[in-house]
């Protein structure tokens, strides 16, 4: 049930009522629904509306997307045009106008699509609580609930390095069954360095460290992905939901893992 909703003007007093028990409300996807359920306790919220946390900075080759940057406003911003693929594959139009980046680092599997392209991205997040404001990898950060995120950043990939893909079951408002985010990294013919993460398979985003090793210093070739998908289904725990069942989830992921790092 909702006691209050706080809508404070600058960030140090979001961060003070956050600190004080308040949870964060940013686009509201999430959180709306929940309680709108009735499946939380009493709670009061802080918006982060008017704190100024919207906005994407390109400074060379380094991202820096504000938290309550929208979805919407990712995907049509041609400076980080390898985000847009991304975030058309995330819920529906008028979902993305609201949704934010920093409210997608914390939805529940088998959402946080965008966020699984951050992990792939090696992006990281600056935190602000009562002790400052510190810096946190992505991978690391999901899943807690501490201070407010204010911004995400990273490295642009080269040109190519990046592959995402997203298997679901309808084009609209879909969870994911199994999504696929890689940075690939080739030189002299072979995976010089790679980083996977997964959604879709598993409580909390993976990092496919199995899948990366069995791909590096080989040609990323069929038999390198078939390989490395074999090597990836340990890590993976998936469950059956509306969407997918567990087998079917870990029946699709080699064929995502080579559509994705293939094209075929
Ligand atoms: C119909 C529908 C379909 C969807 N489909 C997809 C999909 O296909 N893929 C996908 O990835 N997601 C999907 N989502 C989920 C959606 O992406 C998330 O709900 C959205 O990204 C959350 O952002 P928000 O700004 O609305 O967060 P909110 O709902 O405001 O908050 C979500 C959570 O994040 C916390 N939070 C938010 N911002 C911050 C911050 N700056 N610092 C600290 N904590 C914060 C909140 O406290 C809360 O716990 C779907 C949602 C809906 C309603």
């Amino acid at each position: 049930m909702l006691t209050e909703v706080h809508v404070p003007d600058d960030l140090s007093e979001a961060v003070r009522l956050v600190g004080g028990g308040a949870g964060v409300l940013s686009g509201g996807t999430s959180v709306m629904p929940r309680l709108n359920d009735h499946a939380s306790p009493p709670t009061e919220l802080v918006s982060l509306r008017r704190v100024g946390l919207a906005g994407v900075r390109v400074d060379g080759t380094t991202v820096r997307i504000g938290a309550t940057t929208t979805l919407a406003q990712v995907e049509h911003d041609d400076r980080i045009a390898f985000l847009s693929p991304v975030v058309r594959s995330i819920a529906s139009v008028p979902v993305r106008s609201l949704a934010t980046v920093g409210g997608n680092l914390f939805a529940r599997q088998p959402y946080g699509d965008l966020t699984v392209a951050l992990v792939a991205l090696d992006a990281r997040a600056s935190v602000a609580d009562a002790s400052g404001v510190r810096e946190e990898a992505v991978d690391t950060l999901v899943g807690q609930h501490h201070g407010v995120v204010t911004e995400v950043l990273l490295e642009a990939p080269a040109p190519g390095t990046f592959r995402y893909l997203k298997a679901t079951r309808r084009r609209f408002n879909s969870a994911s069954i199994v999504t696929v985010a890689a940075v690939v990294e080739q030189h002299d013919g072979v995976v010089s360095a790679v980083r996977v993460a997964l959604g879709g398979v598993g409580p909390q985003i993976v990092r496919a460290v199995a899948v990366e090793t069995a791909l590096v210093g080989r040609p990323l070739d069929e038999d390198a992905v078939a390989a490395a998908a074999q090597a990836g289904l340990g890590e993976l725990a998936p469950a059956d939901d509306a969407y997918a069942s567990a087998w079917y989830r870990a029946r699709v992921f080699p064929v995502h893992l080579r559509r994705a790092l293939l094209g075929r």
